[in-house]
């Protein structure tokens, strides 16, 4: 498990609300009820790559740094 990737925009000080476009390749365990309704059991992330960090107040994406933690 990696942690997720914490974000500052330093055109508005905003740390807590970002526009995430990612993509993901998944393995995921679809558990039918003979009914026919769908539970999804085991969800597992194989690749994930973010393409864009945008800001959700000022919408800058040039502005959005990632927050490098120690
Ligand atoms: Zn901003």
């Amino acid at each position: 498990m990696t942690t997720p990737s914490r974000y500052r925009c330093t055109a508005c000080g905003n740390l807590t609300r970002f526009d995430l476009v990612r993509f993901q390749r998944t393995r995921e365990f679809h558990h039918f009820t003979t009914g026919g309704e769908l539970k999804i059991e085991e969800h597992e992330v194989l690749e994930e790559m973010t393409e864009s960090v945008s800001c959700r107040w000022c919408e800058s994406s040039q502005d959005v740094v990632k927050i490098v933690t120690d």
